[in-house]
């Protein structure tokens, strides 16, 4: 008897864990979807930036303007949702490829990116 106490003691204490899991899970999520979202309005905002330099050189003329520095801010804010998003990947239950670091799907034998050998058949 003390044996089914403690069965059902590890049963809903591992039932626990694992709600509490999900619950962390989701929060990651949510804080990780935020970021991408403030990322994206960003990124939005230099498109913009960028559109008002090449309206005003077209319509004024003058110095080509130099976009480098806001390529280079996309560019990075670019690397940063990609990393975020591998990141909502592996929470929801994704792998990642030893070789390239793509997203792999549970139950994968490749790497839909590199065709590294990520399973087994
Ligand atoms: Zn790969």
């Amino acid at each position: 008897m003390a044996d089914f106490f403690t069965k059902i003691g590890s049963a809903v204490t591992e039932a626990a864990n694992k709600a509490s899991q999900n619950v962390k899970d989701l929060s990651d999520q949510n804080k990780l979807n935020n970021e991408i979202g403030t990322l994206r309005a960003k990124k939005e905002k230099l498109l913009r930036d960028m559109g008002q330099l090449v309206y005003n050189f077209i319509k004024k003329g003058g110095e080509s303007p130099n976009y480098n520095a806001i390529i280079s801010q996309m560019d990075e804010i670019d690397a940063r949702i990609e990393e975020l998003e591998k990141k909502i990947a592996v929470i929801k239950g994704n792998g990642l490829c030893p070789c390239c670091n793509a997203v792999i799907a549970p139950g994968d034998i490749f790497c839909p990116n590199c065709g590294f050998r990520v399973g087994q058949p």
